[in-house]
């Protein structure tokens, strides 16, 4: 039996490997899923801003527009002087350019309070983008770093259950079978311990002296009353 022990304990060192591969496997969709919605997050706050600037610049183009046409109104008018014929239309007219001067000035102004505004939001742009623009390239590098290493991962996987499947076949089908139930029921992809000075070193449970005597003697396959793991008797290790 201590041979059978010796082989599943090959075996375990091989399936606690994939078991850490397959953990890792695991999690990597879930972060590469966080990372694309951190990407989405800070690419939207980038896009929100640019937004409001091009609105806010295409309301400042409209009332640009406008001011022309108001300047180029003030001076066909200012041009209208030399056919005024008396007092009242005299005072018309100065009443009309000061009308549009003042017109003018106050979209002036706008345009002014719209400029200083799309400043503001560009150095807030500016901002964001330091901090989130190569951010959101390591972002993007990192998670095809993620999908390259699961390629590597499910390759190395197939190899190891293929050496797994060889290294089972090797293995009395009972003693195998008793393993696998162990090993599926475990939550940490371990079933197999040492058993050293009496305790079991999977789960540190000091084992009852007959049991720890049945375990030296390897004569069949005793498990640790604790954590349930395969006792593997001390000497297997030094007999390697
Ligand atoms: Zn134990």
């Amino acid at each position: 039996m201590l041979n059978e022990l010796k082989k599943l304990k090959d075996l375990q060192i091989l399936d606690i490997q994939i078991f850490e591969k397959e953990e890792t496997l695991d999690s990597i969709p879930e972060q590469n899923e966080n990372l694309n919605e951190q990407i989405e997050e800070m690419e939207n706050k980038l896009k929100e801003l640019r937004n409001s600037i091009a609105i806010q610049d295409e309301e400042r183009q409209k009332r640009v527009e406008i001011l022309n046409k108001g300047e180029d109104k003030l001076k066909g008018i200012t041009g209208k002087q030399s056919a005024i014929r008396n007092k009242e239309e005299y005072g018309a007219l100065l009443r009309e350019i000061d009308n549009i001067k003042r017109f003018n000035r106050d979209l002036s102004d706008e345009i002014k309070d719209i400029e200083r505004e799309i400043e503001f939001k560009n150095e807030e742009l500016k901002a964001i983008e330091d901090e989130t623009v190569q951010k959101i390239a390591d972002y993007r590098k990192k998670i095809e770093e993620n999908i390259k290493t699961m390629e590597t991962l499910d390759s190395d996987l197939e190899k190891m259950y293929e050496n797994r499947e060889a290294l089972a076949e090797k293995i009395r089908p009972a003693v195998f079978r008793k393993y696998q139930r162990i090993l599926e029921s475990s939550a940490n992809g371990k079933a197999i311990a040492d058993a050293q000075n009496k305790i079991c070193m999977g789960c540190n449970m000091t084992l009852p002296p007959e049991l720890f005597n049945m375990v030296l003697r390897s004569e069949r396959i005793e498990v640790c009353p604790n954590c349930q793991c395969i006792l593997i008797p001390c000497k297997c290790e030094e007999s390697e």
